[in-house]
C-alpha cells in the first residue's frame, strides 16, 4: 500500500469531459486526462484491502491485479505497472475507455466514500505505455505449426488470436466487415473510442504474425465446413448482433432504422471521408426518437446531436431508476442506478432537458404521403411485481401521447447471434439462441469447433468478451497440444 493515509486526505478525480456544448460539434474523444502528479494521488487512495473486492467475482471479470497497479500509480512505476496490467487484459486502452467499471462498484472504499478511480488509473498505465515506447510487438519465437481459425474480430476474438499467438499457433481471423474490430470498431462510436487506437493495436497484432483476413463472411464466402477441414481448429466469436425489432403497426415506414445500421455507417463514413461521402443515415435537422436505452441507445443519441438533430427524446420501457444504491442492490452487487452518459449530457445542454423518458410504451408509428415516418404515438405504463412473479406491466388510460418523429431509431437490445455459421455446422443452441458452448470448457457440439463472447453469452460487455477470448484460447490450446501453457 503506496499511502496509508491516501484515502483520507485526497478525494476521487475522475478524469473530466470537453464541454458537451463544444464537443458536440465533432467526434473526437471527450475524456480530459489528469496530469502525472493528480493520476499519482488517485493511486494513492487504494487501500490495498486484505480482500479486495475489486477483485473478486462482483468486481473486475479479468481479475485485474489492480490493487498492485494501483500501489504502482502511486510510487510513479509506470513500467512494472505496465506489465502487471497486461498480465490479465489483453486491451486495456478499450476496457479503460469503456468498461462500465465493476470493479469500482464492488471497490471496498465505495463502502461509505467514491470508490478509486480503477478505471481511469488502467487508462492512464496504458496510455503511457503507447506514449513512451514500452508497447512493443513480441513476435513469438516459437512456432507449434498448429492453425487456428477465428472468425469474428471482436475483443472475444482478438484476445483469443493474442493469447494463442502468443502461445506458438498461427491463428487467421476471419471478418465480414471492412476494417476489423468487431463493436469496437463499428459499434462504439469513434468520441467514446477513438478508432486510431483499434487500428494501431491491429496493427501490432499484424506485425506479431497474426493473419487478419476482412471483407470474408463465413458462410456466404467461405464453407465454414472448409475450415473445419483445412484447420487444426476453429473458434466462433460472431458476437449476438441480431437485433430485437419491434412489431408494431407502422414498422415498415421509411425512416426506422436498426441501431446498428445507423451507428456502422456513421463510422464507416468517418472513417473513409470524414462524412463527405454522405453514405450514413443522417439525424440533421430531424426530430429523432431513439426507442431504447443502454449503451447503444445513448450511443444513438451522441451520434445524432452530432448530425445537428432538431431534437432528440429517448424512450424506455423500464421505470426511472433509483439515483442511489438500495436494498435491492446493496454493496458489492453492480446496481442498476439512473447514469448520465454522455449522450444524456449533451442533450441537456443543448436542449435544456433531459432526452429519456421512462415508464413509455411505444403504440405506432405514423407516416406521411411519401412513406416516410411522422410521429410515433405512446402510452406509459406503470410497474408492479407480485410476490413470486416477473414484473408486470399494465398501460395507464388517458396517457397516450404523440410525439413528432423524422428518424426513429430502435436500439432494444439483440436476441442472439446471427445465424449462418451456427445454422451451416448444424451447432447446438441454448435456449436464448446463442452457440451452446459450456463456459470454461468453450468447445461446442461439433469437434475442433468452439465458442466465446456474446456468441455464446448473449450481448455482453467487452470486458466479457475478453474474459472468454482468453479462457477460449487456454482451451484450444490444451485441445491442440494435450496441455496448456495460457492462464
Ligand atoms: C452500440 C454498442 C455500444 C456498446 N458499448 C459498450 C460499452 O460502452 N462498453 C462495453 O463494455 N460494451 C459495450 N457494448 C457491448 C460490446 O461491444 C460487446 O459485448 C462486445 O463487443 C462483444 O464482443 P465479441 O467479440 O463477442 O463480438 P462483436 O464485438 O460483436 O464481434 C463479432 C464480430 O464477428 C463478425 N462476424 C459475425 N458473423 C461473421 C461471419 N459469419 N463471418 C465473419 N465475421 C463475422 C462481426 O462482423 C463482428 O465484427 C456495446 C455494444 C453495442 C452494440
Ligand atoms: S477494493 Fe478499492 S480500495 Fe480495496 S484494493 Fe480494490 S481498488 Fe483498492
Amino acid at each position: 500500500m503506496g499511502k496509508p493515509t491516501g484515502f483520507l486526505e485526497y478525494v476521487r478525480r475522475s478524469v473530466s469531459d470537453r464541454d458537451p456544448a463544444l464537443r458536440v460539434q465533432d467526434f473526437n474523444e471527450f475524456h480530459i486526462h489528469l496530469d502525472e502528479a493528480q493520476r499519482r494521488e488517485q493511486g494513492a487512495r487504494c487501500m490495498d484491502c486484505g480482500t479486495p473486492f475489486c477483485q473478486s467475482d462482483y468486481g473486475c471479470p479479468v481479475d485485474n491485479l489492480i490493487p498492485e497497479w494501483n500501489d504502482l500509480v502511486y510510487h510513479g512505476r509506470w513500467q512494472e505497472a505496465f506489465g502487471r496490467l497486461m498480465k490479465t487484459n489483453n486491451f486495456p486502452e478499450y476496457t479503460g475507455r469503456v468498461c462500465p467499471a465493476p470493479c469500482e462498484s464492488a471497490c471496498v472504499l465505495a463502502i461509505n466514500e467514491p470508490a478509486v478511480t480503477i478505471k481511469d488509473n488502467e487508462c492512464a498505465i496504458i496510455d503511457r505505455a503507447y506514449d513512451s515506447g514500452l508497447m512493443k510487438p513480441r513476435v513469438p519465437a516459437w512456432r507449434s505449426g498448429k492453425r487456428i481459425a477465428i472468425v469474428g474480430s471482436g475483443p472475444a476474438g482478438l484476445a483469443a488470436a493474442d493469447q494463442l499467438n502468443q502461445a506458438g499457433h498461427l491463428v487467421t481471423v476471419f471478418e465480414r466487415d471492412d476494417r476489423i474490430g468487431g463493436l469496437l470498431m463499428y459499434g462504439i462510436p469513434n468520441m467514446k473510442l477513438d478508432k486510431r487506437l483499434v487500428e494501431q493495436r491491429n496493427a501490432i497484432m499484424a506485425s506479431e504474425g497474426i493473419e487478419f483476413r476482412p471483407g470474408v463472411w463465413v458462410g456466404r464466402d467461405i464453407d465454414p465446413q472448409q475450415l473445419i477441414a483445412e484447420w487444426d481448429a476453429v473458434l466462433l466469436t460472431v458476437g449476438a448482433t441480431k437485433p430485437r425489432d419491434l412489431p408494431t403497426p407502422g414498422r415498415e415506414l421509411n425512416g426506422i432504422h436498426f441501431a446498428m445500421d445507423f451507428l456502422r455507417a456513421n463510422t464507416r463514413s468517418l472513417l473513409d471521408s470524414e462524412l463527405a461521402d454522405g453514405n450514413y443515415i443522417s439525424a440533421k435537422d430531424k426530430h429523432v426518437i431513439v426507442i431504447g436505452g443502454g449503451d447503444t441507445g445513448t450511443d444513438c443519441i451522441g451520434t445524432s446531436i452530432r448530425h445537428g438533430a432538431r431534437s432528440i427524446t429517448n424512450f424506455e420501457l423500464l421505470s426511472k431508476p433509483a439515483a442511489e444504491r438500495s436494498a435491492e442492490y446493496p454493496w458489492p452487487v453492480y446496481p442498476r442506478l439512473l447514469k448520465n452518459d454522455y449522450g444524456h449530457e449533451e442533450v441537456q445542454a443543448r436542449f435544456g432537458a433531459d432526452p429519456r423518458q421512462f415508464s413509455i410504451l411505444t403504440k405506432e408509428f405514423l407516416g406521411n404521403d411519401q412513406g416516410a415516418v411522422s410521429a410515433v404515438t405512446t402510452v406509459r405504463v406503470k410497474w408492479h411485481k407480485p410476490p413470486g412473479e416477473r414484473p408486470q406491466m399494465e398501460e395507464i388510460p388517458g396517457s397516450e401521447q404523440r410525439w413528432p418523429a423524422d428518424l426513429v431509431l430502435l436500439a432494444m437490445g439483440f436476441v442472439g447471434p446471427e445465424d449462418d455459421v451456427a445454422s451451416q455446422l448444424g451447432l447446438e443452441r441454448d435456449a436464448r439462441s446463442n452457440i451452446r458452448a459450456d463456459y470454461g470448457a468453450f468447445s461446442t457440439s461439433k469437434p475442433k469447433v468452439f465458442a466465446a463472447g456474446d456468441a455464446r453469452r448473449g450481448q455482453s460487455l467487452v470486458v466479457w468478451a475478453i474474459k472468454e477470448g482468453r479462457e477460449a484460447a487456454r482451451e484450444v490450446d490444451r485441445f491442440l497440444m494435450g496441455r496448456t501453457v495460457l492462464p
